[in-house]
């Protein structure tokens, strides 16, 4: 979903098991103490992570005679295996709570980037892969070493040494402009003053009255809960200042920052024979070129005209009298068009009902797909609020997870999953964290969550399902599909059970009377689903025309009219008063950069392979099939296969424009 910023889908370390190396470096990794972290510790971890690659490198690149895969391809995944026991530290600069820590990971991670580029860029390990005979290995295999080899040509191995030095200094320049632009937005907590709960009517009481106060008895709401004011206040006036906030968010500097950031990539693009960094990004991905990605963008924007239209004509009902439709009204809109009468929506009655939510997903994965959740309160955390669990599969354990749930302060109000290591067969055991700013930790707060939240946890928790299962005999096989714009697809379709009236009854509670989630609720969530409405898809839309607008844009040409013309062309509404930067608060320009599209591209498959469920969603042997068919495989196969193999035939546009239609 639009909240889930994934900026850590690339990050992944730590492992408390022993890791055999290949070759010169067998012998046991130390354990990072994830509960004693200093910045010295995280220098420490990342010098010798890098100190002892380096022989390894030098070792693959000395064999004589005939290459092999067991004497280049083996010490090359165990090149990576070792590199990945210190991925932790691209977590750990966007959760830790001492901002030293962050800011040594956060140097960490630069530097490990650096070593990588520089692996990626060298000629002779490249000639040594190339040489290598596969005709007696397996398709993995060898599908592994077709795409390590065109991935090294696609980053300009083959190029002259000045322009591989060249793109090695882009692309630090590029690492550093978007550790600038998380930080400025992490900088940017500056809360928004609501001079009384009028101001603020329509948002749930439990919710009002946890709220911080200020000198003069202001309501202050910080902006990570400006979305539910936007979703659920009645006074238009002030949805209109939380949505002028929410897109100005890291502005005036982010707007800098990502002009610098567009100019760094497209000069790199450009570089390596590239007309724009949408068309470097997308070579490679299932839709293949800007073309393709503009072809179906137009086609969602044609299927969505329907539900805008009804949207249009339910607005009146819900809005009352005041005056034409503002852009800023629309999430209110989809969040109580169910309800205009009432006038309550839907985010703010089902929170009462999900106290339990976390320990309903838990078993959901159970019973799905096998795997049991364990706490592991043994386990060390880099903060004590964070929940470590230990994950058996048929009773045999195969993943740690953590749950980083709780706000706090210096940490970036976005949802994200982070491998924190890929696991590899017998080898290696995956661990994951769902990194989520939910829980307030507030006197007197319950802890309940609105149905946008509850979503994005499901969400999360698919990510953290497809790292725990991705696990294949070679690391450069397990792991995320090599498709980026495939990457959404285990995660919507398990926000879906989020969202499944059956689901929802089985675990949504009361928090105090303990009564069952009533049909009329379920049917308002259904609503509120962002890839479901007709305004909802019109923002998926607008973010992902600007994001591939702004990789595809001429050098020099201006962030904010491309962005007001963009706007004006896909969500209905009047714009806001003032003008504002969406760009300074796109986080996903920093981890997606021109693949937002990613998300609407998923949702297409996730409903159509969620269209298999004939038998709900609870049915387990479907279920299992599709860990099979669609987690399992990691990298090890094309996504196209992957889905060709669970549904019998390429995915259609169908069952996603089906589910745009009124119920
Ligand atoms: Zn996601």
């Amino acid at each position: 979903m639009a909240s889930s910023a994934n900026i850590l889908r690339t990050v992944t370390l730590s492992s408390c098991l022993s890791v055999l190396l290949g070759g010169a470096l067998r012998g046991q990794e130390v354990e990072p103490r994830l509960d004693r972290l200093t910045p010295a510790y995280v220098r420490d971890l990342v010098d010798r992570s890098i100190a002892e690659a380096t022989p390894l490198l030098e070792q693959i690149l000395a064999v004589r005679g005939t290459r092999t895969v067991e004497n280049t391809l083996r010490p090359y995944d165990d090149l990576l295996i070792h590199f990945n026991a210190v991925q932790i530290v691209g977590l750990l600069a966007v959760v830790h709570p001492d901002s030293a820590v962050r800011a040594a990971a956060a140097e960490g991670t630069r530097r490990r980037g650096a070593f990588q580029a520089a692996r990626r860029l060298n000629p002779q390990l490249y000639r040594a892969l190339a040489a290598i005979d596969t005709a007696a290995a397996d398709a993995e295999t060898r599908y592994y070493l077709a795409r390590l080899l065109a991935e090294f040509r696609r980053d300009g191995v083959d190029r002259n040494d000045s322009v591989r030095a060249t793109i090695a200094a882009l692309r630090d320049e590029q690492r550093r402009l978007e550790q600038r632009f998380n930080e400025n937005l992490r900088l940017d907590t500056a809360s928004l003053a609501f001079g009384d709960t009028a101001e603020l009517a329509g948002l749930p009481p439990d919710w009002l009255q946890t709220q911080p106060r200020g000198p003069a008895g202001e309501i202050r709401v910080g902006v990570g809960d400006l979305r539910f004011v936007l979703q659920n206040a009645r006074n238009p006036e002030s949805r209109e200042r939380a949505a002028i906030r929410l897109q100005n968010r890291g502005a005036p500097a982010n707007h800098f920052v990502v002009d610098s950031l567009l100019r760094a990539r497209d000069r790199m693009a450009t570089l390596l024979g590239y007309p724009t960094w949408a068309a470097y990004q997308f070579d490679g991905m299932m839709a293949g070129s800007p073309r393709q990605v503009e072809r179906f963008l137009d086609e969602i924007q044609r299927l969505s005209e329907p539900a805008v239209t009804r949207d249009l004509a339910r607005a009146p009902a819900v809005l009352g009298e005041h005056g034409p439709l503002r852009m800023s009204d629309q999430q209110y809109v989809a969040y109580h068009k169910g309800n205009a009468q009432s006038g309550a929506s839907s985010s703010a009655l089902v929170r009462e009902y999900f106290e339990r939510v976390r320990d309903a997903m838990l078993h959901l994965a159970d019973t799905l797909f096998g795997l049991e959740f364990r706490a592991a309160p043994d386990l060390p955390v880099w903060h004590p609020t964070v929940e470590a669990y230990r994950v058996f599969d048929a009773g045999r354990l195969a993943g740690i997870a953590y749950l980083d749930t709780h706000r706090r302060t210096g940490k970036l109000p976005a949802s994200s999953t982070a491998a924190i290591r890929w696991g590899v067969s017998s080898r290696v055991l995956p661990r994951a964290a769902i990194n989520m700013s939910l829980v307030r930790d507030r006197p007197g707060d319950p802890g309940l969550l609105g149905s946008e939240e509850v979503a994005g946890l499901f969400h999360e928790f698919g990510h953290l399902l497809e790292d725990l299962l991705a696990v294949r005999p070679w690391f450069g096989t397990s792991g995320l599909p090599v498709e980026f714009d495939f990457r959404e697809v285990p995660s919507i379709v398990f926000e879906r059970w989020g969202r499944d009236p059956a689901v929802l009854r089985s675990f949504a509670r009361h928090y105090r009377t303990g009564e069952a989630l009533p049909d009329s609720l379920v049917a308002a969530l259904r609503q509120a689903d962002e890839l479901r409405s007709g305004f909802g898809i019109r923002g998926l839309l607008f973010r992902a025309r600007l994001s591939l607008a702004l990789h595809e844009r001429s050098p020099g040409g201006d962030i904010d009219s491309i962005a007001r013309a963009l706007r004006d062309a896909t969500i209905p509404g009047e714009p806001p008063r003032v003008s504002t930067h969406p760009e300074a608060s796109f986080t996903h320009l920093v981890g997606y950069e021109a693949a937002y599209y990613t998300y609407i591209w998923s949702a297409v498959i996730a409903d159509d392979l969620l269209s298999r469920f004939t038998a709900g969603l609870l049915d387990p042997v479907t279920a299992r099939a599709y860990r099979r068919a669609v987690l399992e495989p990691g990298r090890s196969a094309p996504a196209g296969q992957q889905i060709e193999r669970f549904l019998g035939r390429p995915f259609s546009l169908s069952a996603w424009a089906h589910s745009l239609d009124d119920p």
